[in-house]
This record gives structure tokens, sequence and C-alpha cells, in this order.
């Protein structure tokens, strides 16, 4: 069976954890495909990405460099849901099996999604425990399975807020992303 995982985000920036549950994910899924599928600027007008969707590309590509990035939600105008996506996907690819890669409180929070019972047609989810967090299951039934790992307790939010900071605490942020993402959010001045 041909399996394609999906991983997708608003990775702004991507950073330590991502890649840590990718890797883990891909060593216990063995697909015969990863796709990266980064949200597009006009995702939620309740939470916009803070960086263009060109830096947040780059940051990925730099990341994980053997990983294909799927642009489709970026070219997308217009609101951005995952079942849109799978819909497309499974068009595309009518013979591949989907997992959609995500953490505990992504999980957790499904019953929120656009069309939550159409996209667990479309996908099984692997799930990812959040550091401090317990799996909590939506209402929605959901097929998944637990990716056996223990990724480190980053978020992007933390990670924007040091970049925010004065000239020490930015620094620090360089702890908590690939060391060539930090470099490229310092060359393009990203997050001040
Ligand atoms: P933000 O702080 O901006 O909300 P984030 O760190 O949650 O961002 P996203 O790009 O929104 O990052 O996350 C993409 C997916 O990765 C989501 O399903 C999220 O739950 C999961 N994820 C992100 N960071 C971690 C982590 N440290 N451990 C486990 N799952 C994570």
């Amino acid at each position: 069976m041909n399996e394609t995982l999906i991983f997708g985000g608003s990775f702004d920036p991507i950073h330590n954890g991502h890649v840590a549950m990718l890797h883990a994910a891909i060593d216990q899924i063995k697909p015969s495909r990863t796709l990266l599928i980064p949200v597009g600027n006009a995702w939620q007008k309740s939470r916009m990405p803070f960086a263009p969707s060109r830096h947040r590309v780059a940051m990925l590509k730099l990341a994980l460099p053997n990983v294909t990035v799927d642009d489709r939600e970026v070219s997308r105008g217009g609101a951005t849901y995952s079942v849109d996506t799978m819909r497309e996907l499974k068009r595309d690819f009518p013979k591949e099996q989907f997992v959609w890669l995500l953490g505990s409180d992504a999980f957790s929070a499904l019953d929120t999604w656009e069309e939550p019972a159409q996209l667990a047609q479309m996908v099984k989810f692997a799930v990812v425990r959040r550091a401090g967090e317990s799996i909590a299951l939506p209402i929605t039934p959901q097929q998944h399975e637990i990716v056996d790992c223990d990724p480190p307790g980053v978020s992007s939010t933390q990670i924007r807020l040091r970049l925010k900071g004065a000239a020490a605490e930015r620094e620090s942020a360089k702890e908590l992303v690939p060391a060539a993402v930090y470099e490229y959010i310092q060359h393009h001045q990203l997050y001040l």
C-alpha cells in the first residue's frame, strides 16, 4: 500500500519540534512519500501567519532539504481548508492512502476544522503528543495512530516572542530552530 504522509502547518517559523516529530513519523509509518504543506497567507483572518509564505517555504526547504514542499495552499487565494487540500490530493492520486501528521493540540481541536467528518473519510491521522499535554480525542470519530516520540516542547509563538526581544533574547531563539533557519531569519530580519 502506498502511503503519503502529509504535514501541514503555518511553520511560522519551522522549529526543532516540527523536525523531530516529522522524523519520528517517517521512521514509524515509513511512507512512500512525504509532503510538507504550509498554510497560505490568507489562512484564517483571526490568525494570519506573520512571515510571508515565500520566507516560510524557504525555511522549510532549509530545515528539511530532502522533503517535498507542496505549495498548493500558499498559491491558493482565499481561505485554506485542509479538507479542500485533501480533495485535490485524492483527485490527483486516487490510489494513494493519506496519513495526516499533527500535534495533540490540533487533533483535539479537529471538530473546529472545516468539514471534519469529510476530512476523516480521506485520511488517517498520526498524532504526536505535545510536551505537557495528554491526547484528547475529538468528538468526530477519527481513525488515528499515535506516533511514539517526545519532541521538544517548542512552539513557533515562543520563538517569535524571543525574536522580538532585545539582542540576547533574539539570539536565544537559535537553540529552538535548525541552524540554517536561524541564519535565514537573521539575514532577512524576520519577526522583529
Ligand atoms: P504557533 O505557536 O504559531 O501556533 P506551532 O508551534 O503550533 O505554531 P504549527 O506550524 O502551527 O506550529 O504546527 C503544525 C503542526 O505541528 C500542528 O499540528 C501542531 O500541533 C504540531 N506541533 C507544532 N509544534 C509541536 C511540538 N513541539 N510537539 C508536537 N507537535 C507540534
